[in-house]
C-alpha cells in the first residue's frame, strides 16, 4: 500500500510521526511519501523574506514574519509525545518566538527520523481518482529537476494549508493611492512602517498582531478599521479604531462614519483563502474558515470519497496537537483499525458538527467544541492522552489577560499539561524584546 502526504507543515509532519510511532511498535505501515514544494520542512513555520514568488517562481507559502511570536500559549498547542521540556531539557516560557518553535517542530520529527520520506522541492501539480483501479494518480513537479511525472497511491493526504493564500478586497481610490498597499501575507518586517502612519483593514489574528509589531517597532500610529465591529482592547495612545474603510484618496483614507486619516501605508488583514488548485471538483474542499468544516467526516475524511483525508483545515483554537489527534486517527483508519462507516453517514456526521458549533455563543464555547472534538479523536487511537480541558483553560486565561493588557498578555506564563511543569516567566517583556533569535529567548 502507498500513502502520499502533500506539504510538511506540522500537519504533514504529525501524520509521518504517527506512521512512524506505529512501526516503532512493530506495526506493518504502507510505504509513506510526502511531496512538500518548499525546500524545507515546517510549512507557514519555515521564514523567508521572499514575497511573490520563490526561486523556482512558484507561489510563496509562507505568511509569517520577523519578530513573530506564538499568538497563543505553548501550553495549548504542546505535542503529547514530545514535551517543550525533553525538547529543549528545561521547561521555557510561554510565548516562544518563530525560531523557538521551529526547532521544537523539527525536534520531534528529526528524532523519529522521517526526513527521508519527504521530496522536497516538489509541489503536486494534480491528484486524480480512478474508480476503475481504486487508485490515485498524483502528478508532481521535481524543481530541481525540472521534471514532471506521476505516480500512483492507495490513499491521499492533504495537508497544504489554508492561511497561505490571501483574500484581497479592493477599495475605491486604491489604483491611484500614494503609498504601499500589501496584503498581511506579504508583510515581513515592522521595522519598514517605523515613523509611519499605517492603516490595518480587518479584526483578525493578523490585525491584532502585525498592528502590535508596528506599536512595538515604532510606527507613528496604528488605524484599524473594522467591518463587524472593533476588536475592543485597551490599545496604545497611538492605535485608534475606526468603522470600515470606503475608499482612498491621494493619502486620505474615509470611513463609515465619515472620519478620514492620512495614511502612509495599508495592511490589507483580510483573510486567506482555503485553495487548492491541483485538485479536480470530486475532490476538492470548498469551505468557509470554520471549526466544523464542510464534507469532512470526523473532520478529516472526504465524505465522498473515504480514501482522501484533509489535515488542519479547520479554522484553530488548536493547533499541533489537534493535528496530531488527526493525523494518528487517519494513520489507524488506513491501517484498518477503525472503520469508516457508510457515504451516508459520513454526510450526517458533518450535518451534526455544524449544529454543534452552531450551537456555540462565544469563543468560550468554541474552545471546549474543538477540545471536545481533540479529545473524541484521542480516544480512538494511542495517541497520548492529556489534560485537554486543562489546555482550554490555558486557552481562557490567555484570553483574559489579552483584555487586561493587550501589550502584555505575552509576559505571562501557563502549566503544561503535559508534564505539569510552570512555565519559567520571560527574562524580558515582550515590548522591550527587540531580539527574536533563539538565543535571546532561551538564555537565561
Ligand atoms: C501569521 C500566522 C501566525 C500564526 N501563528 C500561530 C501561532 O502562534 N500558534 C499556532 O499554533 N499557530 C499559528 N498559526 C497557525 C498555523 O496554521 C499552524 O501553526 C500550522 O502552520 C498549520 O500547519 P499545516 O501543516 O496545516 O499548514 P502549513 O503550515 O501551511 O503547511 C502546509 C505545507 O504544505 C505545502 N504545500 C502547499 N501546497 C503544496 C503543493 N501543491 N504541493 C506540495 N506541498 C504543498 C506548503 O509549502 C507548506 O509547507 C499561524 C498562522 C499564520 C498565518
Amino acid at each position: 500500500m502507498r500513502v502520499a502526504v502533500i506539504g510538511a507543515g506540522p500537519s504533514a509532519l504529525a501524520q509521518l510521526r504517527a506512521f512512524q510511532s506505529a512501526a516503532q511498535k512493530g506495526e506493518e505501515i504502507p510505504e509513506v511519501v510526502c511531496f512538500e514544494k518548499q525546500s524545507d520542512w515546517g510549512g507557514l513555520w519555515n521564514y523567508t523574506w521572499r514575497t511573490g514568488l520563490d526561486e523556482f517562481g512558484e507561489p510563496v507559502h509562507c505568511s509569517m514574519y520577523r519578530y513573530l511570536w506564538t499568538n497563543g500559549p505553548k501550553e495549548g498547542l504542546e505535542f503529547a509525545d514530545y514535551s517543550f521540556e525533553e525538547h529543549f531539557g528545561k521547561q521555557i516560557a510561554s510565548y516562544p518566538p518563530r525560531a523557538v518553535m521551529v526547532d521544537y517542530i523539527e525536534g520531534r520529527v528529526k528524532k523519529a527520523g522521517v526526513r527521508d520520506w519527504i521530496r522536497f522541492c516538489s509541489p503536486v501539480r494534480w491528484v486524480a481518482y480512478d474508480e476503475g483501479s481504486g487508485l490515485f494518480t498524483v502528478t508532481v513537479h521535481d524543481l530541481l529537476k525540472d521534471t514532471v511525472y506521476t505516480e500512483t497511491f492507495d490513499h491521499v493526504i492533504i495537508a497544504s494549508g489554508h492561511f497561505s493564500v490571501p483574500n484581497v478586497p479592493e477599495y475605491p481610490g486604491f489604483g491611484s493611492f500614494n503609498g504601499r498597499i500589501l496584503h498581511a501575507h506579504d508583510f515581513r518586517d515592522a521595522r519598514e512602517f517605523a515613523g509611519r502612519d499605517v492603516l490595518l483593514i480587518g479584526t483578525s489574528y493578523s490585525a491584532e498582531d502585525i498592528g502590535s509589531q508596528l506599536w512595538k517597532y515604532g510606527a507613528k500610529s496604528i488605524t484599524v478599521s473594522h467591518r463587524t465591529g472593533p476588536m475592543g482592547y485597551a490599545w496604545p495612545d497611538n492605535w485608534q479604531e475606526v468603522p470600515l474603510l470606503q475608499g482612498v484618496e491621494g493619502n486620505t483614507a474615509t470611513f463609515a462614519d465619515g472620519s478620514s486619516r492620512q495614511v502612509d501605508a495599508i495592511i490589507l488583514c483580510t483573510g486567506y483563502k482555503h485553495h487548492f488548485p491541483f485538485l479536480p471538483d470530486d475532490l476538492r474542499l470548498k469551505t468557509a474558515n470554520r471549526l466544523a468544516i464542510a464534507d469532512l467526516y470526523k473532520g478529516v475524511v472526504w465524505v465522498k470519497n473515504p480514501k482522501l483525508f484533509y489535515l488542519g483545515m479547520q479554522d484553530q483554537w488548536f493547533t499541533f496537537n489537534m493535528f496530531d489527534a488527526q493525523a494518528w486517527w487517519v494513520r489507524d483508519a488506513i491501517l484498518g483499525k477503525i472503520a469508516i462507516p457508510g457515504e451516508a453517514e459520513r454526510a450526517a456526521d458533518v450535518v451534526l458538527r455544524i449544529a454543534g458549533e452552531d450551537a456555540g455563543k462565544d469563543s468560550h464555547d468554541a474552545i471546549h467544541y474543538q477540545g471536545d472534538y481533540v479529545k473524541e479523536l484521542i480516544a480512538e487511537t494511542d495517541y497520548p492522552s492529556f489534560d485537554v480541558d486543562g489546555a482550554c483553560e490555558a486557552f481562557f486565561e490567555w484570553k483574559d489577560h489579552k483584555v487586561k493588557d493587550i501589550m502584555a498578555f505575552r509576559n505571562h506564563s501557563y502549566r503544561s499539561v503535559m508534564t505539569g511543569t510552570m512555565a519559567e516567566p520571560h527574562h524580558t517583556p515582550w515590548k522591550d524584546a527587540l531580539d527574536d533569535s533563539l538565543e535571546a529567548y532561551l538564555r537565561d
